[in-house]
């Protein structure tokens, strides 16, 4: 035929059910299987085809197929029910934040990635999980939230194996009309456009919106014709690029963020910066109070006092630092800006760095964060202490423990990754509005109430469908290897759903050891292979593309799979995403993780498996150590660290293949009932974890320990043009350029030995150099073991300081004598960053 036009007819939506539209672009259907069912329902291969996207498969399905869904009663039944359940989800009025969060302040919440759904790939792992999960319980909890984030046209990338095992990288272009997202209008309903300036060109910025649930998520984009093709590249790949890109990045989104929730007159009195990738938005939030007309330092003061930092990771190259050449290149306009000198500026971020042999001068995004924030805190009690350890050279003078980074334990959101059938199960024991008070302990004792019949028959559904989509999905990758018709065939044989089955997936960053378990082939072919009690494993994960090393380890599973005694029971699965993720996560009987401790900040994906009755099996890190109770899964190693790398990769192995034969197995095919019953570690596993590690609790958390402090604090400082900052910031400035002319010496008169309850006088004589009494903290400071007390020395004649102090229980004390500086409305003891030893 010879075309002479092309025209697209798109389907319309009858009126019976008009609404589905409205439901596509919400993002409560990707929690909410009954509500993806109407979808799927109009097309089963469309929903397939388009990676469950509602609003793709409107633009895709037949007209006639939505007529007839319009006429069958079935059909409108239950889209009347996701609808009233729709509208009462949204227009929900006694909600968590009404009872408990009347006096939060509005957040605005920053971060990289973010994991929704796998028809919306910008993400690529566990921080795009978590922070997606974390808006969720934001709109479930109805706290008043926004996020910001970037629209990644080509997303991450789609993981492909060859013939050989090994990952190649395929990028989409993803097509915007069928994705959930608005572009942005202001209340005028115009659409907006922000600018920004990098390296002396101005990026157009445009802003798109994304629902969840009763929140908003603004995603940045800046692949508009106005901008030059290298700036289009912004908003392509997530950690895409090079050094250079990560911080055009990293300006895109801090200071464009800003600007958009400005433009679009969202409200926002507390900052969240999600890892340190966001950390430049308190450069454009310092540049808007020095426009206002603040000095530097009180901008500085104003910013900080309403940011809470987040960090994720321990791995030193998780945290970003650039030469400071290379910020003089992307943010050298900025100093000028705020009226600040280049050395101050960069002084907040610095963090010398060995490069070629020499020590230089770098910025570094966590050492930037956490100076810009008054609030910082890692994802796990153990990620706490590990970070309190890292970034102690910060904060000279204060004992490890004291460091201001607290911990809030991770979480997830249980609706998105527990299975229909178990939510189904879980609702015959559960309370109407189980769903709502997912964090309550006490509520979760009803699972005890569930049969071991019901929960071996949910789980055996689970797996059944996991491995009908395992087998689909490698049936796939072999015929597009051109294997053979034979190797095809195979497939139907891949994986028994009698056999113990245990998942590991996540990304394949090599401290992760995705390969531990093959440390020992022989015992494992012995372990797998075992007549009566038989294991098999799936695993799945992408390793970053400029990550050679995880690739290897992908291969390297990928070909023992393939060796004859590991065949069909041994599987490595393409294109982990959120998709797999929730196979895996539903059908599995075990999950496994074995990290290098202490690196794994928390992990998320055990938590997921165990809220569907799979126990994890983990090493003793992140939130596992937290979460191990003895019933409820089962550790692997001892809880502590190795100096040699090698000793502890054995140890681990070791104490796994160990468990695995004597407990594992043996429970998993032994007693059908009682204590010792597969059973009972499920439900142990469901009630403990699922409400300790719900995102909700994780989410309430954030509210009390940081959210609500920070709405008072920074509310605080910054009335009446920053009055408080200011005094705070002139403070600190005096107290700096006083301390070095202070002195203090002292004494202890110590016994050489004592006996509990007995007391010790402690004095100093200190210089104080001006700085007024009652701001200076003369204090002793007592260790015992892991213990650190201390005590206020009482000014007394002079320039002296004492104090008695009681030795109330056994043990080797060691005492010492300090001073800092105090001013009222510190975050903490350590903010002014002095403190002096005698
Ligand atoms: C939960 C999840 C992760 C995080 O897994 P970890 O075990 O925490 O590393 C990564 N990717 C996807 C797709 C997930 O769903």
């Amino acid at each position: 035929m010879n075309v002479i036009g092309k025209v697209t007819v798109l389907p319309q939506l009858p009126p019976e059910i008009a609404r589905l539209s409205e439901l596509a672009y919400n993002l409560y259907w990707s929690w909410t299987p009954h509500a993806q069912r109407l979808y799927q329902d109009l097309s089963p291969e469309l929903w397939e085809r388009f990676q469950h996207n509602p609003v793709r498969l409107l633009l895709e399905v037949d007209q006639e197929r939505l007529n007839a869904a319009a006429q069958d009663p079935a059909y409108l039944e239950r889209y009347a029910q996701v609808m009233a359940d729709f509208d009462a989800y949204m227009g929900k009025k006694d909600t968590w934040a009404v009872s408990n969060a009347a006096q939060m302040k509005p957040v605005a919440y920053f971060s990289m990635e973010y994991a929704f759904h796998e028809s919306l790939p910008i993400y690529s792992g566990g921080l795009g999980v978590l922070a997606g999960d974390h808006c969720k319980s934001a709109s479930d909890l109805d706290i008043p939230f926004t996020a910001v984030g970037m629209l990644f046209h080509q997303g991450y990338f789609r993981q492909l194996f060859d013939k050989d095992g090994w990952q190649n990288e395929a990028y989409d272009e993803l097509d915007l009309t069928t994705l959930p997202i608005h572009p942005a209008v202001n209340a005028a309903g115009e659409e907006v456009r922000v600018s920004v300036r990098i390296a002396g060109r101005e990026i157009a910025v445009k802003v798109w919106t994304l629902q969840v649930g009763r929140i908003r998520v603004l995603l940045l984009d800046t692949k508009l014709p106005e901008n030059s093709e290298e700036d289009q590249k912004l908003t392509a790949r997530l950690y895409g690029g090079n050094q250079e890109l990560r911080v055009q990045q990293y300006v895109l989104l801090g200071v464009a963020g800003i600007r958009a929730l400005r433009a679009l007159d969202v409200p926002a009195e507390v900052y969240h910066m999600n890892e340190g990738h966001a950390a430049l938005m308190s450069l454009e939030r310092m540049r808007e109070y020095v426009a206002g007309g603040l000095d530097f330092r009180t901008a500085h003061e104003t910013a900080a006092s309403s940011t809470l930092f987040t960090t994720h990771t321990p791995v030193a190259a998780g945290n970003d630092a650039f030469a400071y050449d290379l910020m003089d290149k992307y943010i050298g306009e900025w100093p000028g800006l705020l009226h600040a000198g280049r050395d101050e500026l960069y002084g907040l971020a610095r963090h010398d760095q060995q490069w070629d042999g020499h020590m230089v001068p770098a910025f570094s995004m966590t050492v930037f964060a956490l100076n810009m924030s008054r609030a910082a805190n890692g994802v796990s009690e153990l990620h706490g202490e590990v970070s309190r350890g890292m970034w102690n050279f910060l904060y000279p003078g204060a004992e490890e423990r004291e460091v201001p980074i607290g911990h809030v334990t991770n979480g997830a959101h249980n609706l998105t990754f527990t299975s229909q059938r178990m939510r189904d199960l879980l609702s015959t024991v559960l309370p109407a509005d189980w769903t709502e008070r997912l964090e309550d302990e006490a509520m979760w004792q009803a699972v005890e109430k569930l049969s071991d019949e019901q929960l071996s028959d949910v789980q055996r559904e689970m797996k059944r469908e996991m491995i009908a989509f395992i087998r689909g999905r490698v049936r796939e990758q072999l015929q597009r290897n051109g294997a053979s018709a034979a190797d095809v065939a195979d497939v139907g044989s891949l994986l028994d759903e009698n056999t113990l089955t245990i998942g590991f997936a996540r990304r394949f960053a090599t401290y992760k050891r995705a390969t531990l378990l093959l440390r020992d082939k022989k015992r494992l072919a012995a372990i797998v292979n075992n007549p009566e009690r038989p294991v098999q494993f799936v695993f799945a994960g992408k390793a970053h593309p400029a990550d050679n090393p995880g690739k290897a380890f992908i291969q390297e599973i990928y070909r023992v799979s393939q060796e004859p005694e590991f065949k069909g029971k041994i599987v490595i699965l393409e294109n982990y995403d959120m998709h797999v993720a929730r196979h895996l996560v539903q059908g599995v009987d075990i999950w496994l993780n074995n990290p290098r401790r202490p690196l794994e900040a928390s992990g998320t994906s055990g938590m997921k498996a165990s809220f569907n009755g799979s126990p994890n099996f983990s090493v003793l890190d992140g939130w596992w150590r937290e979460g191990y109770d003895g019933t409820n899964g089962w550790p692997i190693g001892e809880e502590r660290e190795y100096a040699d790398l090698n000793v502890q990769d054995d140890a681990d192995a070791f104490d796994l293949y160990q468990r695995l034969e004597h407990d594992i197995a043996p429970r998993y095919y032994g007693k059908k009932t009682g204590d010792e019953s597969w059973a009972h570690t499920v439900r142990d596993a469901i009630e403990t974890v699922s409400p300790r590690f719900s995102m909700q609790r994780q989410v309430i958390d954030y509210v009390r320990q940081y959210y609500i402090p920070l709405s008072l604090r920074g509310a605080r400082l910054s009335e009446n043009g920053s009055t408080r900052a200011r005094e705070i910031a002139g403070w600190k400035a005096w107290v700096r350029q006083q301390w070095p002319h202070t002195s203090i010496t002292a004494q202890a008169h110590l016994p050489a030995t004592a006996r509990p309850g007995e007391k010790v006088t402690v004095s100093a004589q200190v210089d104080p150099a001006g700085i007024r009494p009652e701001e200076l903290r003369v204090e002793a400071v007592l260790k015992r073991g892991d213990e650190v007390r201390r005590f206020p020395l009482t000014h007394g004649e002079g320039q002296s300081y004492s104090a008695e102090i009681l030795l109330d229980d056994s043990g080797l004390y060691s005492v010492g004598v300090r001073m800092l500086p105090l001013i009222e409305g510190l975050s903490n003891d350590l903010e002014a960053g002095l403190i002096k030893w005698a």
